[in-house]
């Protein structure tokens, strides 16, 4: 162990000459006291040629008379011969256990691993390589790695590839490739270059893990922040992004940019009576609709709601723009059949055009919403182009809506009243109840302009039951001041008849002001029943079991049909004023009416008549059959006072007078039309 060779003498040499000199005081230790064996110092000896040698060593004896110590010094290098390992094997077999350790890993992995020779040939592949990329090893094996093609393909990806290799011998990525079969799926990929002691690339190791999904929850995520989920349209963050980059470009090579608003008209309607599901349906298909009638370069999005606008870049022609327009409202105003539901809708749309009508995106949108306004004012179902006098219009319709919610709490609403009379004894059969508006600050305002922003802004419920509580409230007084029962009716608007609570809110309405549920009507209009929405027939079940009268409101305007009548509960069909304004010079509009009273009266349904202006139209209804009318040439709505009056003096009038006497009414001269009807 210390090289000492046979033959050469070193007994009585000085023990320090056998110690390497760092570690002479660890052996002093030895000498001056017992070490045991089970606690022996490390130290290093010294041999003869120079060497040092790694010992444990111990204090054998200590002390045997004469001051004799016996140390015994055992070799580390031999200590491991104990276990029957040199040094150097266990080094070897510490790293084959550690390669066996690795390969078992790289087995089991769920990440691919590829390992490639120096010139970037495939040299083995673990097997979640063939269970990530579908390719056996021996499809792989010698070849070229089945990333490096799909890495070829993305020029800047492939290129900073190579720049990291070589600056770092280390490169990671994300990229798209195809499986065997030909599915797409993500990969996060790392190369790493294994090299040699002198730095020469031996090897390439790369790891592959599949990030498919990840990908795309990421890409569900950026498709939520720029898509509409129901219609799949790009929503409003897109559009305004696709608007400005389409704008720069316009702006930079002069072109022309038309934007477009849509608005569908009646959808509120088809979600208050077919139900949400069934307006979600309806959007969707209108969307699939729009997509058909655009150009490619062109974006279609949906703002929400009902709303649709349509992006039209590289526009040549403004007149290109009606062209879609038509196009579009063509398309929309199609019958849509929806989960067995027929319904109707039509758009109103408009159009501005970029740089005519205004430079910036926030401009142009202005611009669109009021035209597109403006085609709803016009009547719905048009379009119509950006001028500069729609900015007042959109500004009063702001303050309309403004105005109204404050209306609400300041009492500026009233209701009047209109009597409908039998047409053959003239008897008031109902009178009905009719809103009306008088703004401190607007003036007085029609039903028609304020009752769409009402139904808007949700404020139809709440108005609603306000409507049916001041009229029965006012029926109980004209009983109480002695005028004879009849029918005082209101008019509903779709949303409250769908609603669940209504019911409940009409019955309590009717206890507290005690009024007899016979002396209650309410009109509603075709397009409310145009389903066959369970919820509405229902309502209307109820309420005509509970003994209220129910009317149709504007018969002929709207989808149904008397057919359809006959499913509802229907029991006065009241004919549209349209028909009754041309009745006298349009023999077409007389054979109308004729079917319609005819059928009616089949279906045992009352028919009315509204809008009677003239003594003409009331004596043709008269021979046409009608049973009821209404209208400005009988007596225009009034308020409580002056109709209070009307409804005395018919009373006394239709009372017979003894000696066959004319009624007061009669005798002053006043409505003296009225005893004829
Ligand atoms: P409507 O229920 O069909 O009422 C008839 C409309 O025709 C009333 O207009 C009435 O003033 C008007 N009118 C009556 N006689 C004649 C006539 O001889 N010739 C002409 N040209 N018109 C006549 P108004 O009061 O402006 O109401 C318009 C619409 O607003 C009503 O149509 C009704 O749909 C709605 N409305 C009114 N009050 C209410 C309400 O309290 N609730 C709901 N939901 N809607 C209401
Ligand atoms: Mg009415
Ligand atoms: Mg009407």
């Amino acid at each position: 162990m210390l090289g000492i060779k046979r033959g050469t003498k070193f007994i009585g040499l000085p023990w320090v000459e056998f110690v390497h000199t760092d570690d002479i005081a660890v052996a002093q230790k030895l000498l001056r006291r017992k070490v045991p064996a089970s606690k022996p110092l490390a130290l290093r000896l010294a041999s003869r040629d120079g060497h040092e040698i790694e010992v444990e060593a111990f204090s054998a004896s200590h002390g045997k008379g004469d001051g004799e110590v016996v140390i015994q010094a055992r070799d580390l290098t031999a200590r491991m011969s104990t276990g029957k390992l040199t040094r150097e094997a266990a080094d070897r077999r510490r790293a084959e256990g550690n390669l066996r350790l690795a390969a078992k890993v790289i087995e089991t992995t769920n990440e691919a691993v590829l390992i490639a020779d120096a010139k970037f040939r495939v040299t083995s592949v673990n097997p979640a390589f063939t269970e990530i990329t579908g390719y056996q090893p021996d499809e792989v094996i010698g070849k070229k790695p089945t990333f490096h093609k799909a890495l070829r393909k993305d020029k800047t990806l492939f290129t900073k590839m190579q720049e990291d290799m070589e600056k770092q011998g280390h490169w990671q990525g994300e990229f798209w490739n195809k499986r065997k079969s030909g599915e797409d799926y993500a990969q996060r990929l790392s190369i790493s270059a294994i090299t040699d002691e002198t730095g020469k690339v031996q090897q390439y190791a790369a790891l592959i893990g599949d990030i498919t999904k990840r990908k795309q929850d990421e890409e569900r995520i950026r498709y939520q922040a720029n898509y509409d989920s129901l219609t799949e349209l790009p929503n409003r963050t897109l559009f305004l992004d696709r608007l400005n980059f389409d704008l720069a470009r316009m702006k930079r090579g002069q072109g022309k940019l038309g934007l477009m608003f849509i608005d569908l008209d009646g959808f509120k309607l088809v979600n208050d009576t077919l139900g949400h599901e069934v307006g979600d349906l309806l959007l969707q298909e209108a969307a699939r609709r729009l997509s058909e009638c655009v150009r490619r370069g062109d974006t279609i999005a949906r703002l929400g709601g009902d709303e649709f606008t349509v992006i039209m870049p590289d526009l040549e022609d403004p007149r290109n723009g009606s062209m879609v327009a038509q196009r579009i409202l063509d398309a929309l105003a199609k019958p849509y059949v929806l989960d067995g539901h027929e319904a109707f809708v039509s758009a109103s749309i408009g159009i501005t055009v970029f740089p005519d009508d205004g430079d910036s995106a926030s401009h142009l949108l202005r611009n669109a919403d009021a035209a597109m306004y403006r085609a709803k004012d016009q009547g719905k179902a048009n379009y119509q182009f950006f001028t500069v006098d729609l900015n007042e219009a959109v500004k009063e319709r702001v303050v309309l809506k403004n105005s109204l919610i404050k209306a609400r709490k300041g009492h500026e609403f009233a209701l009047h009243y209109q009597p409908k009379l039998a047409i053959g004894s003239g008897q008031v059969t109902s009178v009905e109840a009719l809103m009306r508006w008088n703004s401190r600050k607007l003036g007085a305002i029609s039903p028609a302009k304020f009752i769409p922003i009402m139904e808007e802004s949700g404020m139809a419920m709440e108005m609603g039951e306000w409507v049916i509580r001041t009229a029965c409230t006012q029926y109980r007084k004209w009983r109480k001041e002695g005028l004879a029962p009849l029918r005082v009716a209101v008019n509903l608007s779709a949303r409250q008849l769908r609603e669940e609570s209504f019911i409940s809110v009409v019955e309590r309405v009717l206890k507290q002001t005690g009024v007899d549920p016979k002396s209650l009507e309410i009109e509603i209009t075709e397009n409310m029943l145009m389903s066959d929405s369970t919820n509405i027939v229902v309502a209307l079940d109820t309420l005509h079991d509970m003994g209220i009268h129910i009317s149709m409101d504007d018969f002929g305007t709207g989808y149904s049909s008397l057919n359809h009548l006959r499913q509802f509960p229907i029991d006065t069909i009241k004919i549209d004023g349209a028909f009754v304004a041309n009745i006298v010079s349009n023999t077409e509009e007389i054979e109308i009416i004729k079917a319609i009273i005819t059928m009616g009266h089949s279906l045992n349904r009352r028919v009315a008549a509204e809008g009677v202006e003239t003594e003409g139209q009331l004596s043709i209804l008269k021979e046409l059959g009608c049973d009821e009318v209404q209208g400005y040439y009988l007596c225009p709505p009034k308020p409580v006072g002056p109709l209070t009056e009307f409804l005395q003096e018919k009373t006394a009038g239709d009372m017979p007078k003894p000696g066959g006497q004319p009624g007061r009414a009669a005798r002053r001269g006043k409505k003296a039309h009225i005893a004829e009807v």
